[in-house]
Parts: C-alpha cells; structure tokens; sequence
C-alpha cells in the first residue's frame, strides 16, 4: 500500500470518528483495517464475524460516505473477516494527526448521530439483562453464606474487592482468574460477587456461563435488528463468566476475545473461573490465554475439613431457617466433615438427605442414620495427585540443597544423587513422560532421567540407608 493510500486511510478514519464519536468508534472500528482499493471498490477487514456483520448493519453507509468524502469515485465497501486473530495485545491505533480532526470537527456535512447513539446506549441498558439472558442466580449462593478458609482466603479476598467496587475505581486487577476443580466453590463466589455488586445498583454486573455467553452471541448474530450482545454489553461494570472451559468454537473465541479485550480497555472489570489455569485452556489461542493470565490468576484448592465442617454448619443453618426443628448433632457433623473429602456438592447433597430422611420418617438425626444415608458419598481416598514441585521441594529440605541446586547444572556429589532421588520419584510417583521429567529438571535431556531412574533402581535394591530415606520421601509426599 503506497504512502499516500495509507494518508488517505488515516482521513477516512478520521471521519469516521468523529461522526460516529469516540466511543462507538473504539467499540467497532479500532481494529478495522484497510486491505485494498481498487477501482471504485475498498476493500476492508475486521477481524471478527460479529463485528463485520454488526458494521455492516449499522454503518455501511456511514463508512461509504466518509471514504466517497476522500475519494468520490468509491462507491463499493468491502467487509471480509481477517483470518489471523489479534488478540492479547490490543491493536492501538496510529493516533490521527490533530489537525485533520479538528478539520473533521467543523464540516458540517458531516451529522454527527449523537442522538441516536444516547437513545440506543440508554435502551442497551435497560434491556441489556434480557437481551443478555444472564444466568439464573441462586439466591442462596452469597457472600454470607461463602466460608473462608485456607483453600479459598485469597480468591475470596480478590471477589469481595471486585464486588465491593464503587463506579470509576480504578481496576486492581483484570481479569481476576478464579480456578479450582469441581464443586469447590467457584460458582459460588461468583455469583456472590454478582450478588453483592448488584445490590447498591450503582453498578451492573452480569453474570453469565460460557454456554450463555455463546448463546447471546449466535442470538445477536441472527437478528440483526435487536440491541446486539456487544452494544449491551458496553453497559456493563462488572462480567462474570462461569466455566470458560466450555467456551468452544473458533469464532466463539474470537468474540470472547474481543469483547475481553474492550472491556478491559474500557476499564470495566471481567471475573472468570474454569476447572483450570488459563495455559491449560488449550482449545484457546495463545494470546487469549496471556491476557487472561494477565491480571490476577487464583486457585482455590481442596477444601479442608475445618471449611468442609464450616460448609456444613451453613447448610444446616440454611436449612433451619425453613425447618427449625432439624438439628444435626456434633459429632454427625464430624462424621461427615472428616468422610466426604471430595467437594461442596457431596456435602451439600448429605444435609440435603439427612433433612430429607428425619423429615419423612420424623425422626431425629443420629450417627447411625447419617452412617446409612450417605454411605455412597464416601469414597475411598482417591491417591494423592504428586506434583514435581513438591517432589523438588521435599528432596531438597531432605538432603539441605536448594531447589535450584536440584535445577542447575552442577555435577557435585551433594547434588547429583538428590537430583537423581528426586527424578527417579518423579518417575515412580507421577504420570509424567521422561521428556516432560528432563524438562522440569533444569532442561535435560530424556536419557539423562532415565539413567538416573535405572541408577537409584539398581542402589536401592542393595544400599539400605538409600531405601529407608527413598520410603521416607515417599511417606511425606503421599501423606
Ligand atoms: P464449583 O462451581 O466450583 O463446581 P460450587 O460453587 O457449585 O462449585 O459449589 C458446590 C457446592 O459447595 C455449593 O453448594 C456451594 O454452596 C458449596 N460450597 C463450596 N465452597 C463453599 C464455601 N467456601 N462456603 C460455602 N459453601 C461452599
Ligand atoms: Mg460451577
């Protein structure tokens, strides 16, 4: 593209911001770019299937006379979606020369369509939850029925800050990235967020599950003439959206990333949670998984038996207020707090049947009842899952090096046979690959880990003290 073409593009985006204004220009078309002009034909792309279809609804004229203003003779524009996806880093634009906008500003040939766009930015809000479909909340599911404990401590700090945010604060932190597995509270959280943030109506926060998310955007995509999922969304202070990892689909992507990145540039603050950390999103581009590691990533870990008996209480205390002769005893509630160890769901699911059985038969709750009634709950202690870092951490205190010693190059004794114990319990004690192994040690090479698994084999078998210390390593990882 010649210099003079690209001059001409500049003007012509110069226009077009200042008839449609800043912000609708932003929200549509910062990423739009010129690929060619021919003839009487432009040639432009966006770099999503929504966007396009959205400025060729709403603007195609307004984006045909800007550039007829610059070139007379045009009188074809040509949308086509880019293929590549920008995404992390935000395409900044070529700030427009001053003077040409403050040309801009006094040709009045030019009607700005101020009117129309405070009418629709009005009605987006008001139909925006509608229009949204926001995900059911449950009412239960607050800020005051959310117990703390070590495993949650931070990712409950993080949300209580989101939803205690006043209009205009400045974002601590975007997107804050709750992750944790099954039914250990994430969806929770969040909807006290969405709760909470609400409930001044200051601000208007959205709370929405992937599949939602998916659902508004092919909904707006088909009816053009409705308020699109991407205009409401600009009413938005604070969105929400449960398990991400259900997001699918490539130009799904491409919005979500899109609309991520708006947000976030327009300093509106997004909440996330998935079942895992954004690098092991792997059906996402690379770039989505950076921005989305880019503000603050936490993990709630496996709840505790103080918080499983903490959950429990609430429950019990929950399910009082409407039944206020259930009572469970103490050490019925110990019972359960120390036998279902695996997530939320199961300790909800236990009140839930103990309520149930002592309301039907009009019994009290004892030990023996809750022993019978949950007894498919409790599942035998699935093994441990070992991670490599805490094999590192635990041979290193064992043998006074430090982790980096066990990672670095050195080849003294003191360190050798350690690092080799520590592969050789990455081996045993994980399902990681030799190549994978190799690589968490420092980048070495496969062989290297296989000869150190064969070597502390082979001692094992013959050197005593080695066995005894190789036992008791395991014995503290395992435990
Ligand atoms: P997730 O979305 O992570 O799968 P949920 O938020 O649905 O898990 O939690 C499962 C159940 O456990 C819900 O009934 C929830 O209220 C309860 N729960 C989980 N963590 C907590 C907690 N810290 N305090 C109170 N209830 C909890
Ligand atoms: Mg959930």
């Amino acid at each position: 593209m010649t210099n003079s073409e690209q001059d001409r593009w500049s003007r012509v985006k110069g226009r077009l911001r200042s008839t449609v204004g800043e912000d609708v220009y932003t929200s549509w078309f910062a990423r739009m770019d010129l690929e060619a002009v021919q003839n009487e034909s432009v040639h432009l792309s966006v770099p999503t299937r929504f966007l396009k279809s959205w400025i060729q609804a709403h603007y195609a004229e307004r984006v045909l006379s800007c550039w007829q203003a610059e070139m007379p003779e045009v009188h074809r524009i040509d949308l086509s979606v880019r293929t590549a996806m920008r995404c992390a880093t935000p395409v900044k634009e070529a700030p427009v020369a001053v003077e040409a906008r403050r040309a801009e500003r006094n040709d009045n040939r030019l009607a700005t369509s101020a009117d129309t766009r405070t009418a629709s930015a009005a009605a987006s809000l008001a139909t925006s939850h509608d229009a949204l479909g926001g995900s059911p909340l449950d009412p239960r599911l607050t800020f005051a029925s959310f117990v703390v404990g070590r495993a949650n401590t931070l990712a409950h700090a993080a949300a209580r800050q989101v939803a205690d945010g006043r209009r205009g604060d400045p974002v601590m932190f975007n997107p804050l990235y709750i992750h944790a597995g099954v039914g250990l509270g994430k969806t929770h959280l969040l909807q006290a967020v969405t709760w909470a943030g609400n409930a001044g109506g200051e601000r208007k926060v959205l709370y929405l599950t992937a599949e939602k998310f998916m659902y508004g955007f092919v909904a707006a995509l088909k009816s053009q003439t409705a308020l699109a999922f991407k205009e409401a969304l600009r009413g938005i202070d604070v969105l929400v959206i449960d398990d991400l990892q259900f997001l699918q689909g490539k130009s799904t992507q491409a919005e979500f990333c899109h609309t991520l990145n708006a947000l976030i540039d327009a300093g509106r603050q997004v909440v996330i949670a998935a079942d895992r950390p954004p690098s092991d999103l792997e059906s996402l581009d690379d770039r989505v998984r950076s921005r989305l590691a880019g503000g603050l990533v936490v993990e709630m870990g496996s709840l505790g038996e103080d918080l499983r008996l903490g959950i429990l209480k609430s429950r019990v205390a929950a399910a009082r207020a409407h039944h206020a002769s259930f009572d469970v005893p103490e050490p019925v509630l110990d019972y359960l707090a120390r036998s279902i160890t695996h997530n939320g769901r199961d300790l909800e699911g236990a009140i839930n049947r103990l309520l149930a059985h002592s309301k039907l038969n009009n019994q009290p709750v004892t030990l023996d009842m809750a022993e019978r009634e949950v007894r498919d709950l409790v599942r035998p202690q699935e093994p441990k899952r070992i991670k490599i870092e805490d094999i590192q951490r635990v041979v290193a205190r064992q043998y006074n090096v430090s982790r980096s010693d066990l990672l670095s190059s050195r080849r003294t004794a003191n360190v050798v046979r350690p690092r080799q114990v520590a592969m050789y319990l990455a081996k045993t004690l994980t399902l990681r690959s030799l190549p994978e192994i190799g690589r968490r040690f420092g980048g070495r090479d496969h062989t290297t880990v296989l000869h150190a698994v064969r070597k502390i084999e082979a001692l094992v078998g013959k050197d005593i003290a080695l066995n005894d210390e190789v036992e008791s390593l395991k014995r503290q990882l395992q435990d």
